[in-house]
């Protein structure tokens, strides 16, 4: 809680990640979270790890240790054979108890037009997981405008686009939002004032914060307080939009 606003950071990793070398557990989250008064966090796998499935068992019991601070992602190498992918999508749902997968195209190089990814959309639907996709760094796959198509083919699917693009593409993520229903954005790494052009097409109700990584999640969670828009929403990006969209609960 920060000036009587709930704070929900959907976006918060944790685990080994190969890539960088960074370690993070969910102490050391929480800790941070305390400080900046954020009640609720997703806690997201890092995209390069030796054992995904290890990384899973992880945030499973960080969920299930402290249910009232924390929601669950699975992410998981779109190119292992599909039935793989799909018993752990169906493990992280039914056993482990997680509600979304992250999707990071500059390590996973999935083409979201090509068909070749529906399996992708239709498991993740299937297990009712909106997909949280990396947008921004890593183009062309991470372009916020190509996950229209899926977006139009799974209508039944739920796509965040993470970091919305970044401040270069996040035209295009407006783009995308208005002509998809099903498309939310989550805002961190723009500028406030990025913040407030999307607001001028898309509705609070599909918008919502994160941080990335500790050391951002002051800056992030706090930048939208002091914008001049209506309370309600900011009530909604920092706290009932995700609320929704991950737990399922309306506020
Ligand atoms: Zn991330």
């Amino acid at each position: 809680m920060k000036d009587g606003f709930r704070l929900y950071d959907t976006h918060a990793h944790i685990g080994t990640a190969r890539h960088s070398g960074r370690r993070q557990d969910p102490e050391m989250v929480l800790r941070a979270m305390d400080k900046a008064g954020v009640d609720r966090a997703v806690l997201i796998p890092f995209p390069v790890v030796e054992d995904f499935r290890r990384e899973h068992d992880l945030i499973g019991a960080a969920v299930r240790a402290y249910p009232e601070r924390f929601t669950g992602a699975a992410c998981i190498d779109p190119f292992i054979p599909e039935g793989e992918f799909r018993d752990e999508v169906k493990r992280c749902a039914e056993v482990l108890g997680l509600r979304a997968l992250k999707l990071q195209p500059q390590y996973q190089a999935l083409n979201p037009v090509s068909r070749r990814s529906d399996f992708l959309f239709e498991t993740t639907a299937q297990y009712r997981m909106p997909v949280i996709v990396h947008t921004g760094s890593g183009v062309p796959f991470s372009l916020p405008s190509l996950y229209i198509l899926p977006a139009q083919r799974f209508p039944e699917a739920t796509l965040i686009l993470g970091h919305a693009g970044g401040s270069v593409y996040m035209l295009e993520t407006i783009v995308a939002a208005t002509v998809c229903p099903n498309i939310y954005i989550e805002v961190s790494s723009l500028m406030p004032h990025h913040v407030l052009e999307i607001l001028h097409h898309v509705p609070a109700s599909r918008l919502m914060a994160g941080a990335d990584l500790p050391e951002s999640l002051e800056t992030e969670m706090h930048k939208l307080l002091p914008l001049e828009i209506p309370e309600a929403d900011k009530r909604a990006i920092l706290w009932e939009t995700p609320r929704r969209v991950f737990d399922g609960i309306a506020v």
